[in-house]
């Protein structure tokens, strides 16, 4: 009941065998800091801000504006970590204002990573106020859709760069964790080269299922083939989740997966400690968490990704 999920704020997550688990919070500004906050949130997994930068027409984001909204979550989270994902445009969500070359295949073309390389100042803008705000409290920085060891290399000289502009203004930048989003295929099958480079990964699983099996997510005609239990993305996610723990870094969930109370046994069996996922959903995640044993979830869950059609073992979870 309701009464009981508010009171689940304050318990922390862990399993019934004593693995600790981080719930985290997807928000979109500064105005969902408080939903996090009253949920018991561990820390913003997700911070998406394209949205500081979509509906306004032509009029984006200052580094000054941008430094003031990142600076807002981080204070307002009050010393819990905070995941800034860099501009994630193009496909489904357009920027008013800037010209958008026609693409026949947007979700294919110039898009989150992609665009922010192409205008190295724009990217730069914005790693200088997320590295200004981490001055305020923890924050890692999240790359979108990283595809290529190439953007790896850009990506960091851009942040390197970034830190440059700000010493020779004097201006005092924080220090961050750096990570990388696993949307692609090409980004889980080399999940243990990312984490030669990335302190952390997390998987974007709304378009890892997208690319993995080549359905539009925004396309209707072909939401029945959206399929989260394919087997081929969940060992995708396994392969990650199994690098994450070979390289002793972290491995996140910040997709729709992530608050699917079903799904949440069967990401916790594959060894999943970091969910995150949208507010509303945190406290059923942590109900189903608690009454969860990692141990026996481990060895179904294997048998989970082995099957070539893991749905049907679905109804035989342990726990
Ligand atoms: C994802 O792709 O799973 C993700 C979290 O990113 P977005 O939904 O913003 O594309
Ligand atoms: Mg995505």
């Amino acid at each position: 009941c309701k009464v009981e999920l508010e009171a689940l704020a304050s318990v922390s997550a862990r399993t019934s065998d004593g693995e600790a688990v981080h719930l985290l919070a997807n928000i979109e500004g500064p105005e969902d800091v408080a939903a996090a906050l009253h949920v018991g949130a561990a820390g913003i997994g997700l911070f998406r801000s394209e949205f500081l930068f979509m509906g306004r027409g032509a009029d984006l984001p200052s580094e000054e504006g941008q430094y003031h909204a990142y600076r807002a979550v981080v204070q307002g989270m009050r010393g819990l970590p905070v995941t800034i994902r860099t501009i994630d445009i193009g496909a489904d969500k357009p920027l008013d204002g800037a010209s958008h070359p026609h693409a026949d295949n947007p979700a294919l073309g110039l898009r989150a990573i992609r665009w922010s390389l192409a205008d190295p100042e724009a990217f730069r803008t914005q790693l200088r106020a997320i590295l200004r705000a981490a001055a305020h409290g923890p924050v890692s920085v999240l790359f979108p859709m990283i595809g290529q060891l190439g953007e790896i290399h850009q990506v960091l000289a851009q942040l390197q760069l970034a830190r440059e502009e700000l010493a020779a203004r004097a201006d005092v930048a924080g220090i961050v964790r750096v990570g990388a989003m696993v949307e692609v295929p090409a980004a889980a099958l080399l999940a243990d080269e990312f984490f030669q480079y990335f302190d952390f990964l997390s998987i974007g699983t709304n378009d890892l299922i997208q690319y993995t099996l080549a359905i539009d997510r925004t396309d209707e005609s072909v939401a029945y083939l959206y399929d989260p239990l394919h087997p081929a993305v969940l060992r995708l996610i396994a392969r990650v989740i199994a690098a994450g723990v070979r390289s002793g870094k972290e491995v996140s969930v910040c997709g729709e997966m992530a608050g699917d109370v079903a799904l949440a046994p069967l990401l916790l069996g594959l060894g999943l400690r970091h969910f995150s996922m949208q507010s509303a959903q945190i406290p059923l995640v942590k109900q189903r968490i608690l009454r969860s044993d990692a141990t026996a979830l481990k060895e179904w869950a294997e048998r989970v990704i082995a099957a070539p059609q893991p749905r049907l073992l679905m109804d035989s979870c342990p726990s």
